[in-house]
C-alpha cells in the first residue's frame, strides 16, 4: 500500500499527464512531499525524469528531492529513467545536481549500459562525459567506507560541485569559496581533488577540451584564491585585522575587481586569466592554440577582456552574442545595469558589490562611451538592439601581433603546475 496522501496523487498523475503549471503550484504548496513514493518505489523525480521533463526535475531537486532515491522496486535510478527516455540534458541536470552514474539496478545495469542498449547514443556519451559524482567520491574514499579518511558527503557535494560548475569566473568562484567557507578548512584536500579530475580528463582517450579547459580554469582560480588566504592568515595582524576565511575572500574578489579610470578591463583579473590560459598544460589542444591566437590580437589592458575570450571559446559565439554578462561576477543574463554608464550586473548584490570599486571609474566610463568606445563588461551582442560588434572589433585590428604577447603583463602571477 502507498503512503501517498490525495495531493501527492494528484502531483504523479499531473507529472505523468504533463500538467506543469499544475505541478509546480503543488511542490510549491509545500502539501506534497517532494520524495513521496507510489507503489512502484517512483517518487516525483524518477516520474519526471521517466517522462523525460527538464523543467519538472530542475523544479523538483530545487526543493530538496533525493536525485540518488533507492526506493524503486527495480533499483532504477532517475538518471536510469532519464537515459530510457533518451533525454541527454536531462541526464547533464541530475549529475550536476550529484547522482551518481555508477548505480546499477537490481539486474545490474548502470544507467549508461541501458542507454546503449536502447540506442540513446547521445545520453551514453553525455554520461561517459560528464564528470559524475562518482569520480569524486572515488577520490576522496578510494576503499568506500575502509578508506583511511571519512569526509562529510556535503564536502563531496561541495568538491563535485566545483567541478562540474558551468561558472569558472573567478570572482564567481570566490563568491562561492565564501558562502561554503566551512571548507576551506580543507583546502588542500578540495585542490587535489580536482587536480586529479582534471588530470583524468586530460588523460582519457579522447579528451574533451572545453571541459578540460573548464577545469583547468576552476583549479587555477582555487589555488590563487587558497594562496592569497594563506598568505593573509600568516600576516595577520600586519595586514590588518582580517582574520575570517570568508572575509579574506571578499577582499580576494575586491582586488580581482580592483579599477581605476583610466582602465579599459580589470587588470588583476585579466592577468589572472591570460596567466591562467597561457599556463594551460594540454598544449597540443586546439582550444588552448585558438584561445592563445585570438587573445594575442589584443593587447594586455584593452578589450575584449580575456573573460569574454574565454566566454566565446569555452560556451560558443551565440551564447556570447545573446547574453549581457555579469560585470562583478561574469554570469549571463545580466539585465540590470548601472544607470550612468550602462555597465551591467545579474544582480542588486553584484552591483553594490562593485559600487566602491566602481564609483570612482563610472564617470570614466560613461565619458568613453559617450565618445563611441565600447561599453565595458558588454557581450559583443546586446540583447536589447543586437549589433554586429564581431565585424567591427575585427576591423579595428591593426596589426597581428606574436603569440608570445598574451603573455604581456602576467609576469607577476606565479602560476606552476
Ligand atoms: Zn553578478
Ligand atoms: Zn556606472
Amino acid at each position: 500500500m502507498t503512503g501517498l496522501n490525495t495531493k501527492e496523487e494528484e502531483l504523479f498523475e499531473f507529472i505523468t499527464s504533463g500538467k506543469i503549471d499544475e505541478a509546480k503550484k503543488l511542490i510549491s504548496s509545500g502539501e506534497v512531499s517532494v520524495d513521496c513514493e507510489d507503489k512502484e518505489g517512483m517518487t516525483p523525480l524518477s516520474s519526471a525524469a521517466f517522462k523525460g521533463s527538464e523543467e519538472l526535475a530542475k523544479l523538483l531537486i530545487a526543493a530538496g528531492a533525493d536525485v540518488n532515491t533507492k526506493a524503486h522496486k527495480h533499483g532504477y535510478t532517475p538518471l536510469m529513467f532519464a537515459a530510457l527516455a533518451g533525454k541527454p540534458e536531462l541526464c547533464r541536470v541530475l549529475m550536476d545536481a550529484g547522482a551518481y552514474a555508477q548505480k546499477s539496478n537490481t539486474i545490474n545495469k548502470t544507467a549508461s549500459e541501458m542507454a546503449a542498449f536502447v540506442g540513446q547514443h547521445e545520453c551514453v556519451t553525455i554520461i561517459n562525459n560528464h564528470v559524475c559524482i562518482d569520480e569524486v567520491e572515488k577520490f576522496l574514499h578510494p576503499k568506500g567506507a575502509d578508506s583511511e579518511e571519512q569526509f562529510p558527503v556535503e564536502f563531496v557535494r561541495f568538491c563535485h560541485g566545483l567541478t562540474s560548475s558551468h561558472k569558472i569566473h573567478p570572482v564567481a568562484i570566490i563568491f562561492h569559496l565564501r558562502e561554503n567557507s566551512i571548507h576551506l578548512e580543507r583546502s588542500k584536500k578540495i585542490l587535489w581533488v580536482v587536480d586529479r579530475v582534471f588530470e583524468k580528463q586530460l588523460r582519457c582517450k579522447e579528451p574533451n577540451e572545453v571541459m578540460s579547459m573548464k577545469l583547468w580554469l576552476v583549479l587555477i582560480t582555487l589555488r590563487e584564491t587558497f594562496k592569497f588566504i594563506e598568505e593573509r592568515m600568516k600576516a595577520g595582524g600586519t595586514m590588518g585585522p582580517i582574520r575570517n576565511k570568508a572575509d579574506i575572500c571578499t577582499a580576494y574578489a575586491k582586488y580581482m575587481l580592483k579599477m581605476e579610470p583610466e582602465d579599459k578591463v580589470r587588470l588583476n583579473l585579466d592577468r589572472h586569466l591570460r596567466g591562467a590560459i597561457v599556463a594551460f598544460p594540454y598544449r597540443q589542444s586546439l582550444l588552448f592554440e585558438t584561445m592563445v591566437k585570438a587573445m594575442a590580437k589584443t593587447q594586455f589592458g584593452e578589450r575584449p577582456s580575456a573573460y569574454e575570450y574565454i566566454v566565446q571559446a569555452l560556451f560558443g559565439q551565440r551564447i556570447f552574442a545573446l547574453n549581457k554578462f555579469c560585470s562583478t561576477c561574469g554570469g549571463p543574463g545580466a539585465n540590470k545595469r548601472c544607470p550612468t554608464c550602462k555597465l551591467p550586473y545579474c544582480s542588486q548584490e553584484c552591483q553594490k558589490f562593485d559600487w566602491a570599486i566602481h564609483k570612482k571609474v563610472c564617470a570614466a566610463i560613461a565619458e568613453r562611451n559617450e565618445r563611441g568606445e565600447e561599453e565595458m563588461g558588454e557581450g559583443l551582442g546586446d540583447g536589447e538592439s543586437p549589433r554586429d560588434t564581431v565585424d567591427e572589433r575585427e576591423g579595428e585590428e591593426k596589426e597581428t601581433v606574436d603569440v608570445d604577447d598574451v603573455k604581456v603583463g602576467i609576469e607577476e602571477v606565479d602560476i606552476k603546475k
